[in-house]
């Protein structure tokens, strides 16, 4: 077995990392963490060390980690045959299945799922196909896609340009001019703090509005948005927001993309956050939860209006050109059924609104009088503790001052994986979705302690 040191110093010399300060961690200034195993909430690196994962490695690990039955699935497919394409109509009895589990757990409406590898790609299949959908219909300057600051969708050309973060942007040329941003529904961070929250929600698709007569109607063809915000600072909606989002773009015959990436299957204690909050997605996007990161696998979930016009596409001019050659993945797949099973069986929908509720509460009672701690919010198993400089005026720190990432480093030192959020000061948690009380009270009590040190 290769020694700890070894392994450094071949991750320094070789290894490209994502989202990773390149130079610092080259030169060795960022310790490299070698992850080795994990069971349930639970995750060990090569050091010895035990952390509760509260972020379930990128929100996706939701059925938590050394999940046997799902191994074993993996395995017995990749035996039995580890990859077939799924182009012109081909498919396996795992891929076939879990069309239908997936189906069969979808909004009403919806009626068919392309796969593919994670979630970028899912939302770059979206906005093509929509692309595709106004052109079938013969309204080819139907293509703009509206999107909302501080919402996360992918880091490709497209979904880097869907993104709403300035990391995302700056320097990379993005975002792509068929891209538009609107309003975050950040009701703690709004820009006039006299609104209330039905005020703000009225703002938010009062700012929709005048978007689109700026652009013109004509030219608007898709909303994407996340049911709750996720990277961008896991932000619930404002009462009635999507309410009233939804009616706007009715009038405009603009249609919703719903980035259930995060919250499909469960985390916010419903199946899909478009049966939460009452949205009729005609497209929803799927990933992390989908195998629970077992295996990568996203789709596309496409509602009935626009796979009519799909079909009246091919059957105008030809098999449908697009697609990947993992698309269906068999092994994903194998993965996606036993994974969809053992949400069922172990009750994890309903666990991650019981739990999650209760981890809000103990947040709240651990954090929430410090004057530091500004909002703490959430939904289902998703929660965030917003640290301003000072709580009164809801002046927030300085970027500089690196208040959440001191945080979430003590906190790791506490036993606790949290995540600092970009562009701004906001921990994060989004743990497995087989979280208990106990660890939600665990997971509490570590960021009462992390904050008083950091932050006195
Ligand atoms: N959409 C949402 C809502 C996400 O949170 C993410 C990733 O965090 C993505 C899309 C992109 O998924 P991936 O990183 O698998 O490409």
């Amino acid at each position: 077995m290769l020694t700890n040191d070894q392994l450094a110093a071949w991750d320094r010399d070789h290894f490209f990392h994502p989202s990773t300060a390149l130079g610092a961690h080259a030169r060795g200034e960022t310790p490299p963490r070698v992850m080795s195993g994990g069971d349930g909430v639970f995750i060990e690196d090569r050091d010895g060390n035990r952390l509760l994962d509260a972020f379930a490695g990128l929100y996706c690990v939701n059925v938590g980690y050394g999940r046997r039955q799902i191994a074993d699935a993996i395995a017995a497919q990749a035996q039995q045959l580890a990859y077939y394409h799924a182009y012109v109509g081909h498919g396996t009895e795992a891929s076939i299945t879990l069309a239908k589990m997936i189906l069969d757990r979808a909004p009403q409406g919806m009626s068919k799922v392309f796969f593919g590898l994670g979630g970028s790609d899912a939302n770059e299949t979206n906005i093509k196909l929509v692309w595709y959908y106004n052109n079938i219909l013969g309204r080819p300057e139907k293509k703009k896609i509206v999107s909302r600051w501080r919402g996360y969708h992918g880091s490709g050309l497209m979904t880097g340009s869907l993104t709403g973060l300035k990391l995302f942007h700056d320097k990379f040329d993005l975002p792509l001019a068929q891209v538009v941003h609107t309003e975050a529904p950040y009701f703690y961070r709004r820009a006039d703090p006299s609104l209330s929250e039905a005020e703000f929600t009225a703002h938010c698709a009062a700012e929709l509005e005048t978007l689109i007569d700026r652009e013109g109607p004509e030219t608007i063809a898709a909303f994407i948005g996340e049911p709750v915000l996720g990277t961008g600072g896991l932000v619930p909606p404002p009462a009635g927001y999507w309410d009233a989002i939804q009616k706007v773009l009715d009038r405009h015959d603009i249609l919703l993309i719903a980035d259930e990436v995060v919250t499909g299957f469960g985390r916010l204690g419903s199946m899909f956050g478009s049966d939460h909050y009452g949205m009729r997605p005609d497209l929803i996007t799927i990933a992390k939860g989908l195998t629970s990161a077992y295996a990568p696998l996203s789709g596309s979930i496409f509602g009935d209006r626009m796979w009519q016009v799909l079909m009246q596409g091919t059957d105008e001019n030809g098999a449908i050109g697009h697609g990947w050659t993992y698309s269906a993945h068999p092994i994903g797949a194998a993965a996606g059924v036993a994974n969809l099973k053992l949400i069922d069986e172990m009750g994890l929908v309903a666990n991650a609104g019981a739990v999650g509720r209760h981890l809000r509460a103990a947040l709240r009672d651990a954090v929430g009088d410090h004057p530091n701690v500004g909002d703490i919010r959430g939904e289902g198993m998703m929660a965030a503790v917003e640290l301003v400089k000072d709580r009164d005026s809801r002046t927030f720190f300085d970027p500089t001052e690196k208040a959440a990432i001191r945080v979430v480093a003590a906190l790791l030192s506490e036993g606790v994986i949290g995540r600092a959020m970009p562009q701004s000061d906001i921990v994060g948690f989004a743990p497995p979705l087989c979280l208990t009380t106990d660890e939600a009270d665990q997971v509490a009590t570590a960021l009462g302690k992390a904050i008083r040190s950091v932050l006195g």
